[in-house]
């Protein structure tokens, strides 16, 4: 199956299970990804080369568009992280924070990721 299909088969079943029928999804070649309040989000191609990476920055993404719908804000604070890693658990990743993001994910006790300064 071919890469693209199935990241974008994860979000939008992830989408669906969050009921966030309305927002919009889409992979792009940018370097950042966003999630606005309109309802689009967008995820940058070249995360699509780290597997767990990719699933992290789609559920970070969607997260927002959960905590927006619930308490009407962007912000990468407590009630945000508890729901990105409820999210990411469901994916057996641990997350390990460096302020708003993930600095490293763990899954099955190994490092699958690992920030960078040329991917922050
Ligand atoms: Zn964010």
């Amino acid at each position: 199956m071919n890469k693209l299909f199935y990241y974008k088969l994860i979000a939008e079943s992830l989408k669906n299970e969050l009921n966030l029928t309305d927002i919009h999804i889409h992979f792009k070649n940018i370097y950042k990804g966003f999630s606005s309040a309109k309802g689009y989000i967008s995820i940058p191609l070249w995360t699509l080369k780290n597997n767990s990476y990719c699933i992290y920055y789609i559920i970070h993404e969607l997260c927002h568009q959960v905590i927006y719908k619930r308490l009407g804000h962007f912000k990468h604070d407590a009630d945000f992280k508890n729901e990105e890693t409820i999210l990411l658990n469901k994916f057996n990743l641990i997350p390990v924070y460096s302020k708003s993001y993930v600095k490293e994910l763990i899954k099955n006790n190994i490092s699958v990721y690992k920030r960078t300064y040329s991917n922050e």
